[in-house]
């Protein structure tokens, strides 16, 4: 599988080679120009997406034969629209999994209460979710992983299991604070892109156009529009034989 030791190697022994072989044989710099470039846009390949597996080993989506699927919302608690995504998951009796900001969660702690005591997961998505987090070293990281953890721990008195990236986003330093803390990092099979779309019909036909078995579906809980998506995907998977089931469940971890 193509990942950051795999690579590294093809790239070091690509480069051996060619440096070797130009002692003897004539070999143009754009060789080894185009390798650089090709290494790098790997890098940036595995870096970009969540489920390349490329730094970290990150669960997408489980095969199951059962129509399975679990929803997970990302960046709450939004004291405005949490308890409205809790009011619908509980009209349908249905457990999903919150990957909340530590920054967030002070000052709506009774949110993530209420998350935890009708039953759903609370997972971390990093302390302040700042667009330079990917920037950052591997001891910041876990600074701001710990943050979170402590705050959720304060609050509900449990410890979490469960890590999203923010951005969805991952690196060497992004694994070493993941392995320290003992996360299970949590991707994405069905990205519902509810950030950018603002009607809720786009959103809603493209998570039912792209739904199939087994699918983690990545919403947030920051967008109002959310709530009218919820409800109709809900239904339309219920009446389409899907089973949502918590992250643990689909995931069996
Ligand atoms: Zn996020």
């Amino acid at each position: 599988m193509l990942n950051i030791k795999t690579t590294t190697v093809a790239f070091i022994t690509l480069l051996l080679i060619l440096s070797i072989s130009s002692c003897f044989i004539s070999i143009s710099f754009i060789f080894f120009v185009l390798i650089i470039a090709l290494y790098v846009m790997l890098l940036a390949y595995g870096s970009y997406f969540i489920n390349s597996q490329f730094y970290i080993r990150t669960i997408c989506s489980k095969n199951n034969n059962n129509k399975e699927i679990a929803i997970t919302f990302d960046d709450g608690p939004v004291k405005e629209i949490t308890p409205l995504i809790l009011d619908v998951l509980k009209e349908f009796d249905i457990k999903a999994a919150f990957f909340c900001i530590g920054k967030r969660i002070v000052d709506n702690e009774s949110i993530l209460k209420q998350i935890n005591n009708e039953g759903h997961i609370i997972g971390n998505h990093s302390y302040s979710h700042s667009c330079y987090f990917d920037f950052f070293s591997s001891k910041k990281m876990t600074e701001e992983l710990i943050k979170t953890e402590d705050v959720i721990f304060q609050t509900i008195g449990k410890k979490v299991k469960y890590f999203r990236p923010p951005y969805g986003v991952t690196n060497p330093a992004l694994k070493k604070a993941v392995n320290k803390m003992n996360y299970t990092v949590i991707g994405w099979s069905l990205r519902s892109l509810d950030t950018k779309n603002k009607d809720y019909r786009k959103i809603l036909n493209r998570v039912k156009r792209k739904l199939k078995p087994g699918d983690i579906i990545l919403f947030h809980d920051v967008n109002p529009e959310i709530i009218n998506v919820l409800r109709n995907f809900i239904k339309y998977a219920l009446s389409n034989n899907y089973k949502i089931v918590r992250l643990d469940k689909l995931i069996c971890l």
